[in-house]
This record gives C-alpha cells, structure tokens and sequence, in this order.
C-alpha cells in the first residue's frame, strides 16, 4: 500500500470519493475533499462512493438546501464546552 491511500483510509478502511467529480475526502477533515489523480489511473480495491458537498449542491439543490437548514440549527462539536 502506498502512502497516498494510507492518508486517505478513514477508520473502516475505506476511501471515500465523490461519484461524480472523483474529489477524494480526507479522513481527518471529513468537510475536505481533495483531488487525487492516481485513484483514477489506479483504484484501490477499497474505494467506496458518495458525493461531495458541491457535486450534492449541484446535483440535488432542493435537497441541499433542505440539509443545509436543517444543519444551520445543528451546534458544531467544536463549540460544545465541556
Ligand atoms: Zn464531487
């Protein structure tokens, strides 16, 4: 196994990437998606799809924009106080 598909393996041992623009998502920042070209050329067996946020927003706008009002009365984990 590469580096490369190490850094992007979340905690299932799976990579995550958009069916529709191939953005690959970062385990340790699930809000990041980044472009990964040798998962094109080369796909690891342990791929899994989805969408990113913006193929989501475009791909399903009404939907999205029902996601992100429900997400707007959501508090962050970061914001919680112990
Ligand atoms: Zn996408």
């Amino acid at each position: 196994m590469t580096p490369i598909r190490e850094r992007y393996h979340n905690e299932h041992g799976l990579i995550a990437q958009c069916c529709r623009c191939h953005m690959v998502r970062r385990p340790e920042d699930p809000t990041t998606w980044d472009e990964v070209p040798a998962f094109l050329s080369d796909p690891p067996d342990e791929l899994t799809h989805g969408l990113c946020p913006t193929c989501f927003h475009e791909a399903y706008p009404e939907l999205a924009a029902r996601y992100d009002a429900w997400a707007a009365t959501r508090i962050a984990p970061a914001l919680v106080l112990p």
